[in-house]
């Protein structure tokens, strides 16, 4: 193909949530738009699929939440939500507690029964901390010891594959601590799950573009590039400029999922499994994220995180000083190229959640359509 032909408005490479968002606000401007994907599906990491009738989150747990009304509405229209309110467990040497740390869990702990009590025990347990620098000063400073080891220490270790102490408190700061009954895993007035799973949602979002899967940008990139005036690149950010300062680190996961001839495996859509000798970090039981009626099977995932190596899936930036000083210096020449647009969870090497993608890809659109006049 010729490099001059400029068939699209837009190039969009990855089709996660990021560039379906981009895709989207493009196609409602009457611009063409084309999506390349390396696999061989929509969606990203928010892909579902149907196995046995149930809707399996093919990359791990994604429950939507926000507490921004636009981003809810924006969402809304691509699909209809379910209630699904997000209640993890924990099992802990073969106890189970409630979770995010809550009442109940302190109960189930110390046999604390009201809030004030809970507060009297909290504050002898306490570890003060003037100013927190790391994960574990921070959890210590809120809750001690006993709470640290058993929900927090060992589940750590395991998905960073570092000891919390050489770690952001960030990380942890998302996890609520509450002194009441509330255990819903997120404070977000609103929550839930596509009907029907998230693929038929993206495919929704980008109905209009042209879509290319199973197609690897870097193959053939001034091609694929030369496709469109424009380029968005929803990638790792250290690909596209050949690593040429080095890789930047992230953390994978593999994920094993079954099929399993029995109604029930575990009766909640996640469990935690927070000893650091259980090589998994969680089970996900995805029949429990919908509200189907009963089924005789059920499918499960176990997630293991592990280290990632070019040939893995990067899930997880590793948002230490090491890293992102080394993505500044790709952020530094990002900025530099012309006509391209770097957006989403790997370009932005940020811990984003499903609505801060779309937040952040809603306000790129914006920007690129109404003050560049793409
Ligand atoms: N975390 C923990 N124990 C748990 C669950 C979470 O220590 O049972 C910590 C862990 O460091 C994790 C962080 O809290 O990386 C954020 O957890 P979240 O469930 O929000 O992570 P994600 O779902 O994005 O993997």
């Amino acid at each position: 193909m010729a490099l001059s032909t400029r068939e699209f408005d837009l190039v969009i490479v990855g089709c996660g949530l990021f560039g379906a968002t981009i895709a989207q606000q493009f196609i409602q401007n009457n611009r063409k738009v084309l999506i390349l994907d390396k696999r061989p599906h929509i969606g990203g990491n928010v892909y579902t699929e149907l196995v046995e009738g149930i809707q399996v989150h093919r990359y791990g747990a994604h429950i939507f939440h926000t507490s921004n009304q636009k981003i809810w509405q924006y969402v809304n229209q691509f699909s209809r939500f379910n209630h699904f309110v997000n209640r993890p467990k924990v099992r802990y040497q073969n106890q189970l507690y409630s979770f995010p740390i809550n009442l109940m869990t302190l109960s189930q702990l110390w046999g604390v029964t009201t809030p004030e009590e809970a507060k009297k025990k909290l504050e002898t347990v306490r570890i003060p901390c003037d100013s927190p620098r790391n994960l574990e000063d921070w959890i210590l400073s809120q809750v001690g010891k006993e709470i640290y080891e058993t929900f927090i220490k060992g589940y750590t270790q395991k998905q960073w594959g570092r000891p919390p102490a050489q770690l952001p408190a960030f990380i942890i700061k998302r996890l609520p601590i509450r002194l009441t009954f509330d255990d819903n895993y997120f404070n977000d007035p609103y929550q839930g799950i596509p009907i029907g799973g998230y693929t038929p949602m993206i495919q929704a979002m980008i109905q209009g573009a042209t879509l290319e899967l199973g197609v690897d940008f870097f193959s053939d990139r001034e091609v694929y590039r030369a496709r469109g005036k424009r380029l968005v690149f929803t990638g790792s950010i250290d690909a596209y400029f050949n690593h040429c300062f080095g890789h930047l680190d992230y953390r994978s996961l593999r994920f094993s999922t079954q099929t399993l001839p029995q109604e029930d495996f575990q009766g909640n859509a996640v469990i935690n499994y927070t000893e650091e000798k259980v090589p998994f970090t969680r089970i996900l039981e995805h029949k429990h994220f919908e509200f189907s009626p009963p089924s005789p099977k059920t499918v499960i995932t176990h997630e293991y995180p592990q280290a990632w190596t070019p040939e893995r899936e990067p899930y997880y930036p590793i948002n230490d000083e090491t890293n992102m000083r080394l993505f500044h210096k790709y952020k530094a020449l990002a900025d530099q190229e012309k006509d391209v647009f770097f957006g989403g969870r790997l370009a932005e090497y940020r811990y984003y959640d499903m609505h801060q993608v779309i937040a952040s890809a809603l306000s790129a659109a914006k920007n690129m359509l109404h003050f560049h006049s793409l």
